[in-house]
């Protein structure tokens, strides 16, 4: 009986330590293992949008990481982890710690911006429309809904119908560039008040309402084109959209005048318009020529000026003041 039991004991033993002697290498390994993988990056894929940063952070370990990007030109990693995405396409960042690589993809794209909205509106119509309306929102003083527009002292033509062909052009323009348009008007025969066009502008939420139209002066010698914005006093139209009104009027009038080669008359700052008072968009009305002036009368009905007149860069830049 005896005898048995340390005969069981000794296998017990050998058994055991056996499997001690085997078990002890595999234990220490898969210690070494655990310890090296909790050093590790927060995050091992990411998307950036194009100008914007995100800090890489690896935990478990308190020693100094060096990084790296493997395409610079896509995004660089600072000393301390922080990516900046430089332009779309993917680069590999990696952090050097304890002899241990980590890895983490990065894949940078444009970001998705909302297609910029641009309301033109070809001033006047066939007829006007001579019934009152409030000059701005909670204005006493009144306006004719909408004027008939001058009449080109030379060829005869209507400010309404240069007005349109002119719209029609930009609109054609700024499609290409990419810009949604809204037309307050395709046809000469439309009865919409200056208010109704500022609200057209408004539900649009356009980024940019221009208002094209054409001049006249009892003086025929007078010439050139302007714009007009909002005086920073004015009680209608909102702050932001009147300071930003303004920096379009200025953007406008000067590349419409260096596209066209017309006189610079700048910009005139004017709180008695109707369509600019109900804004609560960015607005200007471009006032292209005078019909009243023989040389511009004639330039403004033909097709190649006006081609001229919708395409300054100023009618299709990215407004940059424009959230
Ligand atoms: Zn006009």
């Amino acid at each position: 009986m005896f005898k048995k039991i340390i005969v069981i004991s000794l296998t017990l033993g050998l058994l055991l330590g056996g499997s001690i002697a085997q078990a002890t290498p595999i234990q220490n390994s898969v210690i070494e293992v655990q310890a090296k993988a909790k050093i590790k990056l927060n995050v091992t894929k990411k998307t950036i949008d194009k100008g914007k940063t995100y800090t890489l952070k690896v935990s478990g370990t308190s020693k100094k990481v060096k990084w790296s990007s493997s395409n610079k030109s896509v995004a660089t990693v600072s000393s301390k982890g922080k990516v900046t995405a430089k332009k779309a396409g993917t680069t590999t960042i990696s952090a050097k710690v304890s002899g241990k690589t980590l890895k983490c993809k990065i894949t940078v794209k444009n970001p998705i911006t909302r297609q910029k909205i641009v309301v033109i509106d070809a001033g006047h119509q066939a007829k006007g429309n001579n019934a009152k309306e409030p000059i701005g929102p909670g204005a006493k003083e009144k306006k004719a809904k909408v004027t008939t527009g001058t009449t080109g002292k030379w060829t005869k033509k209507k400010e309404s119908e240069i007005n349109l062909a002119v719209a029609k052009k930009l609109r054609k323009e700024l499609e290409k560039r990419g810009y949604k348009v809204i037309m307050v008007r395709t046809k000469q025969n439309v009865n919409i008040s200056n208010k109704e066009r500022a609200d057209i502008a408004n539900k649009a939420k356009a980024d940019v309402f221009i208002r094209l139209h054409c001049d006249g002066s009892n003086n025929k010698r007078v010439n050139g084109a302007h714009t007009i914005a909002p005086t920073s006093k004015n009680k209608y139209v909102p702050k932001k959209a009147k300071s930003s009104s303004q920096k379009l009027a200025q953007s406008i009038i000067s590349s419409f005048c260096k596209k066209t080669k017309a006189k610079n008359r700048k910009v005139s700052y004017r709180d008695d318009m109707s369509g600019i008072n109900w804004c609560k968009v960015p607005v200007t009305i471009i006032e292209m020529g005078f019909m009243s002036n023989k040389d511009e009368d004639k330039k403004l009905a033909t097709s190649a000026y006006q081609t001229k007149c919708a395409s300054g860069k100023g009618h299709c830049k990215d407004y940059p003041y424009i959230s």
